[in-house]
């Protein structure tokens, strides 16, 4: 069976990887106290995997008749896509609305180079392609968790890769080619839960000139390989946390880390491009076309509770029925099913790539879905903010509650609406804090594409001759150009 037990996980990873967190190298990332939390969130993958109730919706069998993860397939149909969302949606609703990430983010870049790699050795004759399924095999068949590289640390945003002023090591790059591979240096960073991970997937994240050919490089190694330096993010809990207090960040600590690749050798076989410049952006776009299905269904659980928090806080507090809380919680639930529905639409209407049995997103409405949740988020927590009133930021720690000295003053005159225990109001009150927090601003913000990325696509991609057919039709302009969508309707008004 290829399937890991979550025990088998959390042993593959004694494995002598270099991780560093808050100040101190790390000896055995099983044990510390807060990477645990990360490798627990992980293992969650695994305990599902194995478990009756979910293994049809999870798992698949492969061509040898093993049992498999269903992420690691090959999407091939929209019925496909749909059950990856289901699976997506399972993940966040048992994760608090952030989906183990054992195959998470990397399984999108698994697409993105087994789509890009076919068009390379269709133009090279490389051989790219059946690395990249030498390697889907490799990951399902020892059901490894991976981490997906594609952020470079980029240095000065204004110039290109091979334009860096202080060092040439801003962007991951080949420093060396050698006849059995290639050794690689420089830096990729907020890389989601690689030091929980087996292996990482490196890709460029950005397009690439010919002046960049080095920076044109993507292969798959694993996170103990030589020359590899992982420093975790800066954890939100410290040792000894209680969930009452901390009820998402002491169960999800995604632990976004920067890794460093100092003269780390990757053999021929693991390597997906390696200087075809002109493939670097096709590698970061498609990979941004696979994930968006990916990041907007989550996004969508993760509101699913974030709307609870500001329904029950409103009722916590007694001011559900007031009119301007009425139109919050209505602008909160329009923002969600939004979510929904635009996340679907995107499935509903996915493309088929060219020449490949793999379809993806329809990255139109997807780059729309997730714009629209990432631009109207700060609205979204501003109205929780509000709802729930100051003691987001005021409220005692859950050790006052507990003491048996402070907790009949707090349970007095911290209680909500009679009926609702004070206890419940306060938990309620932690979740808020936690689910406005910068954290949740900057990753909606930034993960998964900044707003920025996400206009650049949608302006490329806008059907601007059909808008300006309709206008120039009504302005009763015809300067010649035609729109099949426009010249066989009936003349308007009709004359009668
Ligand atoms: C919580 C979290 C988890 C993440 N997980 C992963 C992961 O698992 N794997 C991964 O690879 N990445 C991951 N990311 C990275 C994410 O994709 C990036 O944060 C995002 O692409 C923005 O890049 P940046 O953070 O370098 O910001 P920047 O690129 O520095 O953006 C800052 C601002 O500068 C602007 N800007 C940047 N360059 C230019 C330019 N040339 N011209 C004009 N404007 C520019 C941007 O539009 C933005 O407004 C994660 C990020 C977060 C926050």
């Amino acid at each position: 069976m290829a399937l890991k037990t979550p025990q088998q996980y959390i042993e593959s990873l004694k494995d002598g990887r270099v991780v560093y967190i808050d100040g101190k190298r790390v000896d055995d990332v099983t044990t510390h106290p807060i990477l645990k939390i990360t490798n627990n969130w992980v293992a969650t993958d695994y305990v599902m995997n194995l478990d009756p109730r979910y293994q049809d919706l999870l798992t698949d069998l492969d061509a040898d008749g093993e049992r498999v993860s269903f992420a690691l397939q090959r999407q091939r149909t929209k019925e496909d896509l749909m059950r990856l969302r289901e699976v997506v949606k399972l993940w966040a609703r048992t994760c608090f609305g952030k989906p183990s990430g054992a195959k998470f983010v990397a399984k999108d870049g698994l697409n993105a180079v087994t789509v890009v790699s076919q068009r390379i050795d269709k133009k090279y004759g490389t051989n790219y392609a059946k690395n990249v399924e030498a390697y889907r095999k490799h990951l399902q068949k020892n059901d490894l968790a991976f981490a997906m590289g594609l952020t470079d640390v980029k240095g000065d945003r204004s110039l290109k890769p091979s334009q860096q002023v202080q060092h040439k090591d801003f962007y991951v790059r080949i420093v060396e080619e050698r006849k059995d591979g290639i050794i690689v240096s420089g830096a990729k960073t907020h890389i989601s839960q690689v030091a929980a991970c087996n292996e990482v997937l490196v890709a460029p994240c950005h397009a690439m000139t010919k002046d960049d050919k080095d920076y044109a490089v993507a292969f798959g190694i694993p996170v103990n390989t030589k020359g590899i330096t992982i420093i975790s993010a800066a954890p939100e809990v410290n040792e000894g946390y209680s969930l009452f207090d901390h009820p998402i960040t002491g169960s999800v600590y995604i632990n976004d880390a920067m890794i460093v690749f100092d003269n780390v050798f990757i053999p021929n076989e693991r390597i997906f491009l390696k200087g075809e410049w002109e493939f670097a952006g096709q590698v970061a776009y498609m990979f941004a076309d696979f994930h968006r299905l990916s990041a907007e269904t989550y996004k969508a659980m993760e509101l699913e509770l974030f709307t609870g928090a500001a329904v029950l806080m409103a009722e916590y507090n007694g001011i559900e029925k007031k009119p301007h809380i009425r139109e919050k919680l209505t602008w909160l639930v329009m923002y969600t099913e939004m979510i929904e529905t635009l996340g679907l639409a995107a499935v509903e209407h996915c493309i088929q790539e060219e020449g490949s049995d793999l379809v993806y997103p329809n990255p139109m409405i997807a780059n729309i879905c997730k714009f629209q949740f990432a631009d109207n988020w700060h609205q979204a927590t501003k109205y929780l903010q509000d709802i729930s009133g100051g003691i987001v930021a005021t409220c005692p720690s859950s050790k006052d509650f507990d003491n048996p000295e402070t907790h009949d003053i707090l349970d007095k005159y911290l209680a909500g609406k009679a009926g609702i225990p004070t206890e419940h109001r306060l938990r309620m009150i932690k979740l808020v804090r936690e689910m406005s927090s910068s954290y949740e601003d900057v990753l909606t913000i930034h993960a998964e594409g900044s707003l920025e990325a996400q206009k650049l696509s949608i302006l490329i991609m806008a059907d601007f001759d059909r808008y300006k057919a309709a206008a120039k039709r009504a302005a009763r302009i015809d300067d010649g150009k035609k729109h099949e969508l426009f010249d066989n309707l009936p003349e308007f008004p009709p004359k009668l």
